[in-house]
């Protein structure tokens, strides 16, 4: 599958990329703007656009790997720590529309980080939430 999915001519090959790693399910590559020496995207050799597009199935292919890959690039850049990114939808930052995860190692006072605006449910709010999520998932 081609089209105009940079990810997908990387897997490929059509489109060169620093591969660290690839299976028959992941290809791993460091992220080509780094927010970390090191930064590494794992993406499915099958397209799918985002976590809200993908199976059961698809997602443990692609991230049975991921703690291997993160080990080694948390050893080979001397991290004492690594976030784990994925973004689904635009709305939350995704700008290649086909799956991947971000590893960012990371390192105490890196000056990384987020902004992280944690706020309060009112009366009764959360139990609604509650209950609509749950009754989605029993559908
Ligand atoms: P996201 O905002 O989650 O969609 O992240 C997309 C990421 O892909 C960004 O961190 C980009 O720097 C990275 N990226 C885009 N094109 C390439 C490419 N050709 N090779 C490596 N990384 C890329
Ligand atoms: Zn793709």
């Amino acid at each position: 599958m081609s089209g105009p999915c940079i990810f997908c001519k990387i897997v490929e090959g059509a489109v060169p990329s620093r591969q660290v790693y690839s299976d028959e399910h992941c290809v791993a590559f460091l992220d080509i703007s780094p927010l970390a020496p090191g930064h590494t995207l794992v993406v499915p050799r099958r397209h799918v656009t985002n976590l809200l597009d993908c199976s059961a199935d698809a997602l443990v292919a692609v991230t049975r790997a991921l703690p291997r890959i993160a080990s080694a690039v948390v050893a080979a850049t001397g991290a004492t720590g690594l976030n784990l990114l994925q973004n689904s939808g635009a709305s939350s930052g995704q700008v290649v529309m086909h799956l991947h995860f971000h590893l960012i190692p990371r390192r105490e006072g890196d000056g990384l980080g987020y902004r992280w605006n944690a706020g309060s449910y009112q009366t009764g709010e959360a139990e609604a939430l509650q209950d609509r999520i749950t009754q989605l998932l029993q559908g």
